[in-house]
């Protein structure tokens, strides 16, 4: 008994040993970026749709392209909108945190070809091929996402005539690590309806969003940045369903706070379009 104990020990503290010599995987280096950095503002983008020609709601395949050699190339980051809950944790030393969204979840966005092929000039297949290309600039980007509209294509990412493409899409974003968020259920103008109305809109939106997904849905594009009078439906219930919306984006507002500062308020995110005057405006970028 005695030398099995004795053994068993022998087998522990080798094993111990072994673990504490096995070369140490180097952490990557983390930054708080309020103190650190010194960062008191960083940018959420906005873009709509992904084709050609350039237009006001749309960016061309090559330029959304550019976009993100230029983001890369400027010490840029990229995160979803609901890592600022969590401070942009895992920013490395020395970068920037941006944030890419996408609203109207038009199939300009996602889209497959036929034989299930993912589109290399709808936005996901630029980002997929942009990581491939940068390993370092991880899949990041939020989908504000819109139900039931009376254009098909604006509904989960269009393609109609391939409905089990819609959870496959969602799960799909969530599994490269992009984030699926909601834009209420039918492209809804919050400011002219009732409470009860947009709690309805909301709650339909992130009960269907959860179910196809399988993801909590924390963020929300307001259409056309209309606010409603009574921002306490951001978080509530409709009969069953139960949401928390705890980040709500606008159309506008140029560079966003970063939380804790002032001017943060997590229900009113501040927003760069991504046109030409913009990219001047916000990042010297000609
Ligand atoms: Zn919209």
């Amino acid at each position: 008994m005695m030398k099995k104990r004795l053994a068993l020990l022998l087998v522990l503290f080798i094993s111990l040993s072994i673990s504490a010599c096995a070369p140490q995987k180097e952490k990557p280096k983390e930054s708080i970026i309020t103190n650190k950095l010194n960062l008191k503002k960083f940018p959420v983008l906005e873009y709509h749709l992904i084709k050609r020609p350039e237009a006001r709601w749309s960016r061309t395949p090559e330029n959304f392209r550019s976009d993100l050699e230029w983001l890369y190339s400027h010490d840029y980051y990229p995160f979803d909108l609901k890592d600022i809950l969590t401070s942009f944790k895992g920013l490395p030393t020395g970068k920037t945190p941006v944030v890419i969204t996408f609203d109207d979840s038009s199939s300009s966005q996602f889209r497959y070809l036929p034989g299930q092929k993912l589109d290399p000039e709808c936005a996901v297949g630029i980002i997929k091929d942009f990581h491939d290309k940068h390993p370092d600039w991880p899949m990041r980007a939020t989908f504000f996402i819109l139900i039931e509209t009376n254009n098909p294509d604006r509904n989960i990412f269009g393609q109609p005539e391939e409905p089990n493409y819609k959870a496959r899409k969602l799960r799909q974003l969530v599994a490269w690590g992009m984030e699926v968020a909601s834009h209420t259920y039918c492209h809804d103008r919050l400011d002219g309806i009732s409470p009860k109305a947009a709690c309805y809109s909301l709650a339909r939106s992130y009960k269907k969003l959860k179910e196809l997904s399988d993801q909590e849905v924390v963020s929300l594009a307001l259409p056309m940045g209309l606010y409603p009078t009574d921002e306490s439906v951001f978080s509530g219930g409709y009969q069953k369903i139960k949401y928390d919306f705890r980040l709500a984006c606008e159309v506008a507002g140029g560079l966003q706070p970063v939380p804790g500062t002032s001017g943060f308020n997590p229900h009113h995110i501040h927003r760069i379009q991504t046109i030409g005057s913009e990219w001047t405006k916000y990042f010297n970028r000609k």
